[in-house]
């Protein structure tokens, strides 16, 4: 047998790209069909209709053939105009990617300082909106789950900032890794533009992204100013009434959305989204055992979807994914930025179970020994512990 082959299924254990559910498989490599038929127009009309179910809106949802930065690009380039002041919080690397994009379009950015550990500090968004008299900033920025920390932010608690401030810049949340995975409420949030993608919780393959818009954010895109022609929410939503799109869309992927939303909405969301907290949790417990840090550092702001693990200083995190790939056919998310090579992160979305996870914590402690990283044993048996609801107490016994 080669030394590349590697029987078995590869661990996929990113925070996204996830590991796509055959039923999805299948339904996207169907034939294609015409994207002007009426075959094709019914699938639009179940899956605009059903994608709201996943936002927890009434208002519209914008499906761009695209990844998660092009829905980045898209609120921006359709709510504002050039040299607009956007307020953002500097969370990790995907809140300073979208920062540096609004800076490349010609808006005026401005970011606040952050730790890379915590969450969005709402009340220092509501302090700088207060000093903001002439109300320069037309919209707040934020990432609900930073994919490259593993922290949650509270997108309701901004929203409470930015009216106690009395300030009318609309709040923007970007959902890339929450979406299907973290309790996310557009309407009850008064979030404006929500930006998703297909690759995390909804468990399609990367190539859809989502713009979900409230009135506030359609009415400010009749009078903004920035070029666009291909993210044109009008042109889109002008077209998706009619049941189509303005271009020729993902068709497959929509046939694959339409099983996502079957799949998330048979199991509910609320059990999709304990799932998820029961599997963070365990994977923390793991963490814990050996003996690492979080790099999330508040503990009212661990991600259900992801965990970043910091490893002692002079120990490089790539050692250790190079061993899971190379030994344990496992794939691990690396460090992002200035995290580069200083953490490993562990994705626990989309489609997985507790024997996956429990392979992923096991294959993960064998790669620790593999790469020669001191640690104490036992990782996976505490979170077998968590997630049966013993506690540590008896993986603590074990030792
Ligand atoms: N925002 C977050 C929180 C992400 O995790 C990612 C990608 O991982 C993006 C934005 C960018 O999305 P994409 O890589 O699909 O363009």
């Amino acid at each position: 047998m080669s030394d590349s082959v590697k029987p078995g299924p590869h661990f996929l254990q990113l925070p996204g790209p996830t590991t796509t559910p055959l039923r999805m498989m299948e339904a996207i490599a169907r034939p294609t069909i015409n994207h002007r038929g009426p075959e094709f127009r019914a699938l639009t009309v179940e899956v605009l209709e059903g994608i709201r179910t996943i936002f927890k809106t009434s208002g519209p949802v914008i499906i761009y053939p695209s990844s998660g930065t092009g829905a980045w690009e898209a609120a921006l380039v359709n709510a504002l105009s050039p040299g607009d002041a956007v307020l953002m919080y500097e969370t990790g690397w995907f809140a300073t990617l979208w920062c540096r994009l609004a800076r490349k379009i010609g808006l005026e950015p401005e970011l606040l300082a952050g730790d890379w550990r915590s969450p969005v500090d709402a009340e220092a968004i509501g302090a700088r909106l207060r000093e903001d008299k002439a109300h320069r900033i037309k919209a707040v920025c934020v990432v609900h789950n930073e994919t490259s920390t593993g922290v949650t932010s509270d997108i309701a608690a901004v929203r409470r900032a930015i009216d106690a401030a009395g300030h009318p810049a609309l709040l923007m949340a970007d959902l890339v890794s929450s979406l299907a995975s973290v309790d996310y409420r557009h309407d009850e949030w008064g979030v404006d533009v929500a930006v998703g993608g297909s690759q995390k919780g909804l468990m399609l393959p990367p190539g859809l992204s989502f713009n979900a818009l409230s009135e506030k954010a359609i009415r400010a895109a009749e009078t903004s100013r920035m070029a666009r022609a291909y993210w044109d929410w009008a042109e889109m939503l002008d077209a998706n009434r009619r049941g189509f799109f303005p271009y020729t869309p993902a068709i497959n992927l929509l046939q694959g959305l339409r099983v996502a939303i079957e799949m998330l909405n048979e199991e509910g969301l609320d059990a999709v989204f304990a799932r998820h907290r029961r599997a963070a949790a365990a994977t923390r417990a793991a963490v814990a055992r050996w003996g690492f840090e979080t790099q999330c550092s508040d503990a009212t702001a661990h991600s259900p979807v992801l965990t970043a693990v910091r490893m002692p200083e002079g120990v490089s995190a790539d050692a250790v994914r190079d061993h899971a790939l190379e030994r344990c056919n496992m794939s691990l998310g690396n460090g992002l930025g200035q995290l580069d090579d200083r953490v490993f992160r562990i994705g626990h979305l989309g489609d997985f179970s507790e024997p996956l996870l429990l392979g992923t914590i096991a294959g993960i402690e064998a790669a620790l020994g593999y790469a020669g990283v001191a640690h104490r044993r036992g990782g996976t048996e505490a979170a077998i512990a968590a997630l049966s609801g013993t506690g540590m107490a008896g993986a603590a016994d074990m030792a």
